[in-house]
């Protein structure tokens, strides 16, 4: 007689705990969020090209790009770039920024009003 030992024992079989759905809906929100933070910073003035921002000098792009905080976590955005653009037949400039605390990419855009134009 042979004693069978060791009978694939299955312990922590699936432990009844609630479905991940409720993180999905949790994380669905938090993007629906995000999106509309970033729809909102886009209606900003400076946040589209139809809206830029009213500057006298390309000097101050720099310093009104850093002074604005991340529209998603109101971090601090570095400036990486600074790019002339053309939109409906104006000339633009687009600073292009990164957030350093959620490394969400923003751009901010200006047009250079020349005081000698008046
Ligand atoms: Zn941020």
């Amino acid at each position: 007689m042979s004693k069978k030992e060791g009978m694939s024992k299955k312990e922590g079989m699936s432990k009844k705990g609630r479905p991940r759905t409720e993180r999905r809906v949790r994380e669905r929100a938090a993007r629906q969020l995000v999106r509309d933070r970033q729809k909102l910073a886009s209606l900003e003035r400076g946040g589209s090209p139809d809206h830029p921002i009213d500057v006298t000098s390309t000097a101050v792009i720099p310093v009104r790009a850093r002074g604005t905080p991340c529209p998603l976590c109101d971090g601090s955005l570095r400036l990486d770039e600074e790019t002339a653009e053309m939109h409906a037949g104006k000339r633009l400039r687009a600073a292009h920024l990164t957030c350093v605390s959620c490394g969400v990419a923003r751009r901010l855009w200006f047009e250079v009003s020349s005081p000698l134009a008046n």
